[in-house]
């Protein structure tokens, strides 16, 4: 294993960021590649855990001779995010000094132009130079996997269809949930190295055998713990099994079982007033349409000061808001649902 580190000069005279990187070698060159990296939305942990016991079995895979192809780890992807404590609590998703989202605003290249991503790279902010070196490492990989998490939530993923259904193995090695099949026009990392991965050659592919782009949702942001870290590096150390970056002679493959939904199906339920949020159903329960999920107490202590949200469409709550005050048009659930429940969603990101 080589350690190294991005080091990113900061915006204001005396600040350097350091971002350590892992790299292993591997013994096949035929062997695909694969680049993971956590915590780029730096408050979402559980991916910086996981990836922790991940590189723990990697390192003894590596003195057992087990690395068959090169996989490079950044578990804690993100230190401006890291840094950002604002009045007690860290700011892990936008950069304070621009308000962009540290997951959006990937620039979109072609594969062949990924060196132009380093152009002009002394004259740009220190976000957008980490952005850049990221994507540009990742790049060199043929599976890119990014560990995020939710609010409170179960384990899901965003994949872009491009990669359907082969992916379906890491949705089973991680024991997800459910797929949301994204149509990948966004400017989220994933996204970005989908557009490269997608454009390889010259037209845009519909489909890309032997290559991955993936945000996974592992559940929420306190699901931080040592069991369910651990499970879950066995779980992606199946997935690199599976695909032959790793040799694991012991590796079984198993079906992915969960719904597969396009985003069109997803249900973002909002707050229509604002108000004191009471939840009568939790992440993974089944509801059907009209089934009462939540009361907003928008005046507290007077009659009909209440209002009742209720369920669009039957479907599996995949997630939900931790926070219990409501303002108007917060996003309190999605609900991955059978049938298209909307057609006027932009193309992209379903959140800022
Ligand atoms: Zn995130």
């Amino acid at each position: 294993m080589e350690r190294s580190e991005i080091i990113i000069g900061g915006d204001t005279a005396g600040i350097e960021w350091r971002v350590p990187v892992f790299r292993f070698k591997g013994s096949d060159s035929a062997a695909p590649s694969a680049y993971i990296q956590a915590a780029l939305h730096a408050n979402e942990l559980p991916g910086t855990a996981l990836l922790h016991f991940l590189l723990e079995g990697l390192q003894k895979a590596e003195a057992d001779g087990a690395i068959r192809g090169d996989i490079t780890v950044v578990p804690q992807a993100n230190p401006i995010g890291l840094a950002q404590y604002h009045f007690g609590e860290m700011e892990g998703r936008f950069d304070l000094g621009s308000r962009t989202n540290f997951n959006r605003d990937f620039p979109l290249v072609a594969l062949a132009g990924r060196d132009t991503l380093l152009d002009k790279f002394e004259s740009r902010s220190a976000a957008d130079r980490l952005k850049r070196t990221l994507l540009h490492t990742a790049l060199g990989a043929d599976l890119v996997l990014d560990l995020h998490c939710d609010d409170e939530s179960l384990q899901y993923a965003y994949i872009d269809e491009a990669f359907w259904p082969e992916a379906a193995d890491l949705a089973s090695a991680l024991d997800m949930k459910a797929v949301f099949l994204s149509d990948g026009e966004s400017t989220a990392f994933e996204e970005a190295v989908g557009h490269a991965f997608k454009r390889q050659g010259g037209d845009k592919l519909k489909s890309v055998p032997g290559r991955l782009a993936v945000t996974v949702e592992l559940r929420g942001r306190r699901d931080v713990y040592p069991d369910m870290a651990r499970h879950d590096a066995d779980g992606l150390w199946a997935f690199l099994a599976g695909r032959g970056v790793v040799a694991d002679p012991a590796h079984e493959a198993k079906p992915y079982a969960g719904p597969a939904v396009p985003l069109d199906n997803i249900e973002m339920v909002k707050a229509p007033e604002p108000g004191t949020v009471l939840f009568h159903r939790d992440i993974g329960d089944e509801v059907k349409a009209g089934d009462l999920i939540a009361t907003l107490i928008v005046r507290p202590g007077e009659p009909g000061g209440t209002l009742a949200v209720t369920a669009g469409h039957d479907g599996l709550i995949a997630t939900r808001c931790s926070a219990r005050y409501a303002r108007r048009g917060d996003d309190l659930m999605k609900i991955a649902c059978r049938e298209a429940t909307r057609r006027d969603r932009k193309p992209g990101t379903l959140e800022d």
